[in-house]
């Protein structure tokens, strides 16, 4: 068990339509984590800790769609069904919507690009981020990241992530990084 209280926030990366089986750009058995994470909202709601909520939000001509030579099929395009957030996951009212990527040039795969998290996290006082979400190695991995170099503690939620896994390691590969570079693994049975 790990002890979560006040300096801890719920960060919830990009669980949006489009990530999951049907979606333009789906992750294998990203639905699974839904239901994970709405573990945590839960935890996170009773115990009065902020939540954050990033969603991709990208233009029709977004630097990461293959027409302008990026990796992905267009996704998670403004106003779109597969720009929203899942169903299944019950948010707290306090909860803090993040848009990222919304810039024709930028990438925005971080939560903390462009989105003030860093303000908001200081003003909440905030130490450490349970990180949960999608992809693993993609926002998961790259919010994780910017989250330790910010000199936040950092807890992996491994059991609410799922790996795009262009290369079939690519997702262990990423929670490997993070839990070597100080992020500690936690599953929903250590907190709930
Ligand atoms: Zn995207």
């Amino acid at each position: 068990m790990i002890s979560i209280g006040r300096g801890d926030a719920l960060i919830l990366v990009d669980v949006q339509n489009d990530f999951l089986p049907g979606g333009a750009l789906p992750i294998r058995l990203a639905d699974r984590v839904v239901p994970v994470l709405d573990r945590y909202l839960h935890v996170a709601e009773r115990l009065g800790l902020p939540v954050f909520v990033t969603c991709d939000a990208h233009p029709p001509d977004h630097c990461s769609f293959r027409a302008r030579g990026g990796p992905w099929p267009p996704h998670c395009l403004v106003g779109s069904h597969g720009a929203q957030i899942v169903d299944g996951l019950h948010l707290p009212p306090s909860t803090v919507l993040m848009k990222k990527g919304t810039h024709p040039d930028r990438d925005g795969c971080s939560a903390f690009d462009e989105t003030g998290l860093d303000d908001r996290l200081r003003l909440a006082s905030v130490v450490r981020v349970l990180v949960g979400g999608l992809a693993t190695e993609y926002g998961g991995l790259r919010t994780v990241r910017e989250a330790l170099r910010r000199r936040l503690d950092v807890a992996l939620l491994t059991d609410a992530v799922r790996a795009m896994n262009v290369q079939p390691s690519d997702g262990v590969r990423a929670e490997s990084e993070m839990i070597l570079s100080g992020a500690i693994p936690v599953q929903v049975a250590m907190v709930a």
